[in-house]
């Protein structure tokens, strides 16, 4: 099993090494022949204008659609999140992958609240809560019929989704100790024949 992690920016070598740590090979992507015979696929966090346009620019885009059409798993954090999403508030135009049926406000939490650390419930991690560490992070402000709500803040704000293979976070797994969603994630991997994709 090989997870693909995307890595034109951001924090793609805490994913890999995430990843790792639980025992999975790792991949990183810059070239679309680099996805050949990928798992799974992870968009991390970083700057989402700046990973779409390096997408467009490395001809990423419609083999990473096709993959994900094919029941490959995805987890995309923060700006990995954006990326999949299918529309995005945002003050610059963004041309993201648009397989996730969520709207996104990318600058939801304003300057002052831009990060901070939030236990969140997230029960499909079970009852221990899980450190949401956000920066900068996304809210989900609209999410379509098909997409499964895993996580939100106490005042009902969306903050991580499931829609079939697409798993996203508006905050910062890979950056805390706690490896339960690559965990999820990677389970994910393993029984993909059984889920339903895009
Ligand atoms: N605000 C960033 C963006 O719009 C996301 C920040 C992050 O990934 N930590 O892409």
């Amino acid at each position: 099993m090989k997870i693909g992690v995307l890595a034109l920016q951001g924090t793609f070598i805490e994913h890999v090494r995430a990843v790792r740590t639980m025992g999975a090979e790792t991949l990183e992507i810059r070239k679309p022949e680099e996805l050949e015979g990928v798992s799974g696929i992870i968009i991390p966090g970083g700057e989402s204008t700046v990973i779409t346009r390096l997408m467009h620019h490395y001809d990423l885009v419609e083999p990473l659609k096709q993959l994900a059409c094919s029941s490959v798993p995805f987890l995309g954090t923060c700006a990995g999140m954006i990326c999949l999403a299918k529309n995005v508030g945002s003050t610059v135009e963004l041309k993201t992958l648009q397989l996730l049926d969520i709207r996104v406000n990318r600058n939801a939490f304003g300057r002052q609240l831009s990060s901070f650390e939030k236990d969140l419930h997230i029960p499909i991690l079970g009852q221990k809560p899980f450190p949401g560490l956000f920066i900068r992070g996304p809210v989900v402000e609209q999410a379509g019929a098909g997409v499964e709500v895993i996580a939100s803040l106490d005042d009902g704000r969306i903050v991580a989704v499931r829609q079939g293979n697409i798993l996203a976070t508006a905050f910062h797994p890979e950056l805390v100790d706690d490896l339960r969603i690559h965990h999820y994630f990677l389970e994910l991997v393993r029984h993909h024949s059984l889920i339903k994709a895009c």
